[in-house]
């Protein structure tokens, strides 16, 4: 099937780096969001990202121009009506992703692959949502997406071997390179990452040690490129703590609960790096 209209809903973090992305590989792309205000965010920062690679000479002005050429936004979901292939990047709320993907159902054409990008909402609860459970699929991009090369594929137990090898060759259209998961909470990625970032959260909890000496030890000890609190920071601690209610909803073992110190963050509104405060001040 070939793909031309890539529709991304969502313009935060991650829906505006796929969109960049998918603009890149040559594809007209129709990013929405529920404001204005969101979608024009996101598109400055994919201009600020392209502008980035021009200076440092990474990219030729002229394609700059003709990727940003290829993005069109909009506020209404009726749009999609338009789009061969859907990504779902807007918040980690199950009740949320439900209603977007009814609606998508709706609008859509019959032949139209709707995909997320969740980071831990089993796929066959979101495609039990739809007429077409054949037709839906995770796509779960890794942040920042422009820069990781992992695009982890999801196959819910009644997505077909059509959407998953379109996915497949989506994904290596963006140059990226997929791997497959099955579909359990977390997947793969989230279900190793997430209590891990959980149990550093605990250790700065019961004071084992500062947020920077928790960071410093993976960095260095571990050779992780980042340590885990900034790393939580980055992928926002509103999405951590919906990864771990979702692990620890769906398998129902104590070593998934999470962290007191991540929830009281949360409701204070210090979602991390977006908030401009969680673990560490931006
Ligand atoms: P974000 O908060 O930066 O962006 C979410 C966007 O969705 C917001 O702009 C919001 O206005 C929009 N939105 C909310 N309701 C909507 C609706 N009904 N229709 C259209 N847009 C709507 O969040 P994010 O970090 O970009 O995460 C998006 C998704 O990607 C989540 O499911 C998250 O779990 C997943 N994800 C996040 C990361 C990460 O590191 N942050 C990595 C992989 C996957």
């Amino acid at each position: 099937m070939e793909i031309k209209t890539f529709g991304v809903i969502g313009a935060g973090q991650m829906g505006n780096g796929i969109a960049q992305v998918a603009a890149a590989s040559g594809l007209q792309v129709l990013m929405s969001d529920i404001k204005e205000e969101y979608t024009q965010k996101g598109l400055a920062n994919i201009t600020r990202n392209l502008d980035r690679s021009v200076s440092k000479g990474k990219l030729e002005s002229a394609r700059r121009g003709a990727i940003l050429d290829r993005i069109r936004t909009t506020t209404s979901l009726q749009d999609m009506a338009a789009a061969d292939f859907v990504v779902e990047a807007a918040v980690e709320r199950e009740d949320l992703k439900f209603k977007i993907f009814r609606d998508l159902d709706a609008i859509c054409p019959p032949g139209t692959i709707l995909s997320t990008n969740t980071s831990s909402i089993p796929i066959g609860r979101i495609a039990s949502q739809t007429r077409r459970p054949a037709q839906v699929i995770g796509m779960h991009f890794m942040n920042p997406v422009p820069v990781m090369k992992l695009v982890e594929v999801i196959r819910g137990l009644t997505t077909s071997e059509q959407t998953f090898k379109t996915t497949w060759d989506l994904c290596l259209k963006f140059n990226k390179t997929p791997a497959e998961a099955n579909d359990f909470p977390g997947f793969i990625a989230n279900r190793i990452l997430m209590p891990m970032i959980n149990e550093a959260i605990f250790c700065l909890y019961q004071s084992v040690g500062k947020a920077e000496d928790i960071d410093t030890v993976m960095r260095l000890g571990m050779n992780h490129p980042m340590g885990p609190l900034a790393l939580a920071d980055l992928i926002g601690l509103d999405t951590c703590l919906a990864i771990m209610e979702t692990l620890y909803d769906g398998f129902k073992d104590s070593k998934y609960r999470p962290c007191p110190l991540l929830r009281k963050y949360v409701e204070a509104g210090w979602l991390g790096k977006k908030t401009g405060r969680g673990f560490y001040t931006y």
